[in-house]
């Protein structure tokens, strides 16, 4: 099920140097929001922290209402134990640059590795979801390849698939497409944009400006771990008035 995303005064620092600085954002369910933003603005740690791959130094996230990572005692927040960190996290689909899929398994026990471990299916079960998400993301068949005898772009729908298949509320993309030869880029960007507005919250880094005109209901554009601008799609990309984003498109374009 789709769910809201609200980020509140978020803050994280990595030796003391401030990256996300009191980050504060909303994102409606089931909509698509673009990050955009200069390499090292923060956009990953951002993702990250939403999945609570990153502990905060401040502010708290929320999905559906409930608050991510901690719960709170009186005034203060504790972290959950690493069980319920994990029961949130089979809510959050992440798909990053580099795939990341486990070389050692194929592509079906990629993808049916976490619904029978963490969500208890059975190996059936398991199986013909994925085979049906192999097919949703064009790779029907190939059920048995090993990930290195893949392009990067079957390599990146696979990941795709293996996300789904624990039927998220929320997926996150990391530059899905960087690591990709540019010939593969469209194939990755056609799966992703299936996916838009079908129930799932989606917040997408990448540097595909005519994707994210298509596809996002609304950008947001970071600047040294700060949101600089945000807003809908056409809004915060045409706006004459936004110098540093119109400077920033001219450069990925
Ligand atoms: P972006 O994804 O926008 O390129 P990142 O979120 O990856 O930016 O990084 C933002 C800043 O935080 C960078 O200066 C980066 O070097 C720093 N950073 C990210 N992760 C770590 C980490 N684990 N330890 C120390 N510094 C980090
Ligand atoms: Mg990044």
């Amino acid at each position: 099920m789709a769910e809201a995303i609200a980020l509140r005064k978020v803050t994280k620092r990595f030796s003391g140097v401030t990256i996300l600085d009191e980050v504060n954002l909303d994102i409606p369910a089931g909509s698509v929001t673009v990050i955009l933003g200069p390499s090292g603005s923060g956009k990953s740690t951002l993702l990250r922290c939403i999945n609570h791959l990153e502990k905060l130094d401040g502010g708290t996230i929320r999905i559906g209402g409930e608050m991510v990572g901690y719960k709170q005692k009186g005034q203060a927040l504790h972290e959950l134990s690493s069980s319920a960190i994990a029961r949130q996290r089979a809510e959050i689909g992440m798909v990053f640059q580099q795939f990341n899929l486990f070389p050692h398994r194929t592509v079906l026990q990629n993808i049916i590795d976490a619904p029978m471990r963490i969500k208890k299916q059975s190996r059936q079960q398991a199986t013909s979801k994925a085979l049906a998400l192999l097919k949703q993301v064009g790779l029907s068949g190939r059920e048995d390849e090993w990930p290195q005898n893949l392009s990067g772009g079957q390599q990146q729908r696979v990941a795709i698939a293996r996300a789904l298949a624990m039927d998220p509320g929320v997926m996150l993309f990391d530059e899905p497409t960087s690591a990709l030869d540019p010939e593969l880029v469209g194939e990755v960007l056609q799966v992703i944009k299936q996916l838009a507005h079908s129930g799932i919250t989606m917040v997408i880094v990448t540097h595909e400006i005519g994707f994210a005109r298509e596809v996002a209901d609304n950008i947001v554009f970071m600047e040294g771990g700060k949101i600089v601008a945000a807003g809908p799609t056409q809004q915060v990309l045409d706006d004459p008035e936004n110098g540093r984003v119109r400077n920033f498109i001219a450069t990925v374009l």
